[in-house]
């Protein structure tokens, strides 16, 4: 995918420590680990989940009569920014450098700073100029796309127009500091799938870096303490009060996502054409 545009700005925001290349599920749910790890976070997607297109999502875990594939996202992303990820709309279209020096990444249409789902592809005049970002370490869960990763020793494989990129153990790929998740990383074409290959990465690069041995789990008061024992990095103990005002919002924000239908139809094949059947159409 190369830019129309040769505008070059450096980002101003500095360096950040994660870069998650695609916004999906794998992206998502490998944000909210990191971001709940304390790992500065930010998700660059440039279009939409392909997950959004499923009419009824019904295999995964915890919602026994299905649920809304994008209410689902929707969720996923909530989480994630509930979590401290950030966001930003645009297209990955190059990445260079290393674990040592940093890596930069061109970044192609969309808006930088903009939290909502991407809407500016790389040829909108509303995008912004092509811009760079810069990242202690990527996450790349950008399926269909790995052209990206073509400076790197890594190896992709096209088939059906799709690009994947081979992960190694737990996410790793041969270069340090760079991590693969997800449909991007060929694993199984399903979304708990994708869900529980992103967590993996997300806790392999969380464990690669320098936050002591990580659970990410909510224990009720004393469940270490108790037998003198400290509260493991990334635990934390929650007494009776807090644990009725977590479930309290849990279940205010659960009412919430399901008072309605979600507002938009699922998308057919994007090379249908918008024909009689107004396939197309998301407002029908
Ligand atoms: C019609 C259909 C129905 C399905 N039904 C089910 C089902 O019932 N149950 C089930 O478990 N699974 C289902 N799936 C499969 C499921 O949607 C996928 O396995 C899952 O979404 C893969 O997650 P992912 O994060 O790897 O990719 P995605 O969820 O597609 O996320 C990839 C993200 O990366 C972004 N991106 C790509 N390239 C770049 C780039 N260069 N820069 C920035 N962002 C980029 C994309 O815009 C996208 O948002 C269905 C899929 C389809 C198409």
């Amino acid at each position: 995918m190369a830019s129309s545009k040769s505008t070059t700005t450096p980002d101003t925001s500095g360096q950040h420590e994660l870069l998650v290349v695609g916004g999906g599920i794998a992206g998502l749910t490998a944000a909210t680990f990191t971001a709940r790890a304390g790992i500065e976070t930010i998700v660059i997607n440039d279009g939409e989940s392909v997950l959004r297109r499923n009419a009824h999502l019904e295999n995964v875990p915890g919602f026994p009569a299905g649920v809304n594939p994008r209410r689902f996202a929707d969720m996923l992303r909530a989480q994630a920014t509930r979590n401290g990820a950030e966001f930003q709309t645009g297209t990955v279209v190059n990445l260079t450098g290393d674990a040592d020096e940093g890596f930069t990444a061109t970044v192609a249409g969309g808006v930088a700073g903009d939290d909502k789902e991407a809407t500016t592809g790389a040829d909108d005049e509303d995008a912004d100029p092509t811009r760079e970002l810069t990242a202690d370490r990527v996450l790349a869960a950008s399926f269909p796309d790995a052209e990206f990763l073509d400076g790197f020793d890594i190896d992709t494989r096209t088939a059906d127009g799709k690009q994947y990129a081979e992960a190694g153990e737990l996410g790793r790929t041969g270069v340090d500091g760079l991590y693969v998740a997800g449909r991007l990383a060929e694993r199984y074409h399903q979304a708990v799938i994708a869900a529980g290959d992103g967590a993996e990465a997300a806790i392999t690069l969380i464990h690669d870096s320098d936050i002591p041995f990580y659970n990410d789990w909510v224990a009720p008061e004393g469940y270490w303490t108790d037998r003198g024992r400290e509260v493991p990095p990334g635990c934390e103990e929650i007494d009776p009060t807090e644990q009725r005002a977590r479930q309290e919002a849990a279940m205010a924000a659960m009412q919430e996502y399901f008072a309605a239908p979600h507002d938009q139809q699922q998308r057919t094949f994007p090379s249908l054409v918008d024909d009689e059947h107004n396939r197309l159409d998301w407002e029908q």
